[in-house]
């Protein structure tokens, strides 16, 4: 073999910090706070308070390896830590605070956090678990002196008081790009929560990803606001790809499900770019219709984590003109798999075909290998008809779960089994049909739970569908569409259904519609088909 003569600096998040606080030293961070309101800093500024927060992680005694965890909305200081922390060698192990109680607890003591830093508000959720946490040797409140509460906790000090007395000059350390950088569990809707152990090297390759024209398109010019959670899967890997380019980071905090609160400041700071799950764009939507508001400054949004629907599509397009991508991917991706850009006239134009294009996951990410696979392991044709499971592998796809060596979801060739069934077209381009556990057969063919929701949310007095399929004695299931209404809003099932005929195959009209004022909903807002099941397990189909 012939050697490249080239250098072999190593990829790491320290390298990002390093080229972001020259390059891009001016770049904005804008936060909002419980104790600072809306507060504006440099990326200097940011980083050299991140290396403070190093010398006091340093001075507390963490070494390269060690987990320090994060219980927090996004913000300044959880920017902080996620540079701080990973910066050291040491992981930067982000907990989502929506999981159960006992889940915390559990994550907490499986990944071995030696300190806690925690949000004001998370603080009597851990004021319960403290006497089970033994392993952790100190909370940190990310605050400032003023806004620490009287707690149970023995020893809490705030964040500012921390990292005060620090010096923002640190002996950072020369890592290993294939060393650990962060941490997130799965939300585990069977079993314990999963931990997915990013490493510096998969972060950096998938910021450059994400930063890509055809993915985010992030530039220096924009100003990107993440809605999804630092606390969900790096909130997409966006802190870092918007320090790599040097575009201005608007953190919203923890009003991130507040339409008024994300209208305001899109406006007040000229948000262009902005990322988060479907939900947070119907509180958005739902704020904009009520209050007669239009959105100004926004071009466009990327939606993810579920399938997005074709009504938030066209309200965004038609009243605000702000394009939005659907794009694919799940914790164990880092999350970016595929993402739909528009490439081709006919897949831009206008109107409902492009919605309806729109409407699926997308093109595979460089870096991001994808195949169909069927049941009986044979690989699917690139047909936009065959289904099977989406398998995927590349360098920011895991290969492992932390700790849990026997919990692997991967075949023998090393390809990652997402538990997602698609199908994959000629022109590449992927769409999820369902879960693999939540699929339904309906006379030996497969309907889609996802389709059929989407569909059923077209209809304007529906806010949220959810389709189960249920035994039924010929077909061996029919599809039970569970459907939330609009406030104010109504439509009988017979009318629904109706409805339906025309906008879906005659055989996945569902056998019955059932109406609940809520579905159930996992800590990642994804709608919980296991507790739905349970719910609906003593249900029986009308007689036909
Ligand atoms: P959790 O921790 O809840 O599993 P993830 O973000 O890892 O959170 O969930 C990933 C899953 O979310 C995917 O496997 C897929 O089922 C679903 N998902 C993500 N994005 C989409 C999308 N655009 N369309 C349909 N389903 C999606």
């Amino acid at each position: 073999m012939l050697n490249g003569l080239m250098m072999d600096t190593q990829l790491t998040v320290n390298s990002i910090r390093d080229f972001a606080s020259q390059v891009h030293a001016a770049s904005e961070l804008v936060s909002v706070t419980g104790d600072g309101g809306v507060q504006h800093f440099s990326y200097a500024e940011s980083f050299a308070r991140a290396g403070q927060l190093a010398n006091a992680l340093l001075q507390a005694g963490i070494l390269a390896g060690d987990r320090v965890a994060t219980l927090a909305w996004n913000d300044h200081r959880h920017f902080e830590l996620y540079y701080g922390i990973s910066g050291l060698g040491a992981v930067c192990h982000t907990i989502n605070p929506r999981l159960f109680p006992e889940q915390i607890q559990y994550i907490i003591n499986h990944a071995e956090d030696r300190l806690l830093f925690v949000d004001p508000q998370f603080l009597p959720l851990l004021e319960k678990l403290a006497d089970n946490l033994a392993g952790v040797e100190q909370i940190i409140l990310l605050s400032d002196d003023a806004h620490v509460p009287d707690s149970s906790i023995p020893g809490l000090v705030s964040y500012e008081s921390f990292i005060g007395a620090h010096s923002a000059a640190v002996p950072w350390p020369e890592l290993d790009e294939r060393s650990a950088s962060s941490l997130c569990y799965t939300s585990g809707t069977t079993g314990n929560p999963k931990g997915v152990l990013y490493s510096h090297r998969s972060t950096v390759l998938h910021a450059y990803a994400g930063a890509l024209p055809d993915s985010l398109n992030l530039s220096g010019r924009d100003v990107v606001m993440p809605i999804v959670p630092m606390f969900h899967v790096n909130a997409w890997g966006i802190p870092y790809s918007a320090a790599m380019v040097g575009a201005k980071l608007v953190l919203p905090g923890a009003r991130m499900g507040d339409g008024k609160a994300l209208y305001q400041l899109i406006e007040s700071e000229g948000v262009t770019v902005s990322a988060g799950v479907p939900t947070v764009w119907l509180a958005l939507l739902a704020y904009l219709q009520a209050s007669g508001q239009t959105l100004t400054r926004l071009q466009r949004i990327i939606v993810g984590g579920a399938a997005c629907p074709v009504s938030i599509m066209e309200d965004f397009r038609e009243r605000h003109g702000v394009q939005v991508i659907h794009a694919w991917g799940m914790t164990e991706t880092s999350p970016l798999g595929t993402i739909n850009t528009p490439r081709s006239a006919s897949e831009a134009e206008p109107g409902p075909l492009r919605d309806k294009l729109q409407a699926l996951q997308g093109r595979p990410v460089f870096g991001v290998d994808l195949r169909i696979v069927a049941a009986d392991g044979n690989l699917q044709p690139r047909d936009g008809k065959a289904s099977g499971e989406v398998q995927v592998r590349g360098p920011w796809i895991c290969s492992g779960y932390f700790g849990r060596e026997s919990a692997t979801s991967h075949t023998t060739d090393g390809w990652f089994k997402t538990g997602d069934i698609a199908t994959l077209s000629p022109a590449g381009i992927m769409h999820i049909t369902d879960r693999v556990k939540d699929v339904i057969k309906s006379g030996g063919e497969w309907i889609s739970s996802i389709d059929l929701e989407n569909a059923a949310v077209g209809h304007p007095a529906i806010r949220e569908a959810a389709v189960i399929g249920v035994p039924h004695p010929r077909w061996t299931e029919r599809p039970l569409l569970i459907a939330v209404l609009e406030a104010g809003k109504n439509v009988s099932a017979a009318d629904l259904l109706a409805w339906l005929e025309g906008r879906i195959a005659r055989w996945w009209i569902p056998a019955d519609v059932q109406f609940v004022a809520e579905l159930p909903h996992t800590a990642t807002g994804k709608l919980n088909k296991v507790a739905l099941r349970e719910q609906f397990k003593d249900y029986s189909l009308p007689p036909e």
